[in-house]
């Protein structure tokens, strides 16, 4: 049997050959401690002070702003967690909108169960944040405001430069998950006054359980309360014995997604505009999200006239896809991404994300695009009358 076409490049990504080959070396030869004060730890800690070095000037920050985490989930949970556990005698109220990734919604409700108060912002039906509602969300015990770069599901892109005018401006930290946009898109902690940013590495052909913090250190400096505590590695903001090979294949991930960047978008927005050119001849199939403020991968569509489940049912056979967020797909609400667009629940449930990464070809697209608009059109005329 052959594989399903993979179109799922939110959901992960393979690891590009080039950055296996950086990595090899240090699950063997490269074996010592980072930590050591022997040549063992010391050969493999100069490989890590040029991948942070690396990592730091991709977003415009400095080394030692860097704090290796296990990936995007651990670093959202140390940025919330710990900024509001460090601030709690300034203010108890954090802002962060209805569209961000469990990551962020779950530590946040978690706050809540503490005492916190949490602000969900609703989004635009376009999926962008009314800043002016941000605006008057900010209240004088509010210690932070958290909004995603680049949503996982519908990929729409927040005006980053202008929220973090608005919580500078209001002397509020602002942290943003990255996870979707590192690499994709220009990031740069100072034009854009971010004070905290969670990166991951398995979206950008890196390995898996590999992610960063980058957290401020001067104007202001960021007081963070560590989650992790142990052997005090990251400054003591992260314990724990750092995955040397992991560290290396991120940055060498991150490298070439930067140096490929302009003509890999292109490349990918072309892929990505072919196939919604051809979904739209089947008509009844509505966009999801901003037509150019997004990813150029990303392509989320919500089809009239089927039932979500048998959709997904039908494309699976051809192509690897998710139906709305990849971690929300065993559930049977519909997703909350799309509702907060407004979306009707038949039109959430009825809803495919398509991600096109580096290693898909114009005629895979073609291939799924005449296959979804067969499996469309079979499931309105075998559609049992209600
Ligand atoms: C994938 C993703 C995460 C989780 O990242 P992990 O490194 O898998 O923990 C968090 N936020 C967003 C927006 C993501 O896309």
């Amino acid at each position: 049997m052959t594989r399903p076409i993979y179109l799922d490049a939110h959901a992960t990504t393979p690891v590009d050959d080039r950055v296996l080959q950086k990595m090899l070396p240090f699950f063997t030869e490269y074996f010592g401690n980072p930590g050591s004060l022997h040549a063992y730890g010391w050969e493999v800690e100069a490989a890590l002070r040029q991948a942070r070095e690396m990592l730091a000037g991709a977003i415009g920050a400095t080394p030692e702003e860097i704090i290796f985490t296990s990936g995007a989930t651990e670093a959202n949970n140390l940025a919330i967690k710990g900024v509001a556990e460090a601030y709690f005698a300034k203010g108890r109220h954090l802002i962060t909108v209805q569209t961000e990734h469990s990551a962020i919604l779950d530590p946040c409700r978690y706050l809540e169960s503490l005492g916190f108060e949490v602000t969900y912002l609703p989004v635009q039906p376009d999926g962008l944040l009314d800043l002016d509602k941000l605006e008057q969300a900010i209240r004088s015990d509010t210690v932070l405001v958290s909004v995603m770069a680049a949503n996982n599901e519908i990929g729409v892109l927040q005006p980053l430069n202008q929220i973090g005018a608005i919580c500078q401006q209001h002397q509020v930290l602002f942290h943003t998950d990255a996870a979707q946009a590192i690499g994709k898109i220009p990031l740069d902690v100072e034009a854009m006054q971010i004070d905290l940013m969670s990166l991951t590495a398995h979206k950008i052909y890196g390995p898996k359980g590999i992610g960063a913090l980058y957290v401020r250190r001067r104007q202001p400096r960021v007081q963070l309360a560590a989650q992790l505590h142990g052997g005090g590695q990251e400054r003591g903001l992260r314990s724990g014995t750092l995955y040397p090979p992991q560290i290396v294949g991120f940055a060498e991930a991150v490298q070439l997604a930067l140096a490929e960047r302009e003509t890999e978008s292109q490349r990918i927005q072309q892929l990505r505009d072919r196939l919604w050119q051809q979904l739209q001849e089947v008509g009844g199939i509505y966009l999801n999200g901003h037509s150019d403020r997004r990813l150029p991968g990303n392509l989320n569509i919500s089809v009239e006239g089927v039932d979500g489940q048998a959709l997904l049912l039908g494309i699976q056979p051809f192509a690897a896809v998710s139906s709305g967020s990849a971690c929300a797909s065993a559930k049977t609400t519909p997703s909350h991404v799309l509702s907060a667009l407004g979306r009707s629940p038949e039109l959430a449930h009825a809803s495919i994300r398509f991600g096109i990464g580096r290693f898909n070809t114009e005629a895979e697209i073609d291939r799924v695009a005449a296959g979804v608009a067969a499996t469309v059109k079979a499931l309105r005329n075998t559609r049992p009358a209600l």
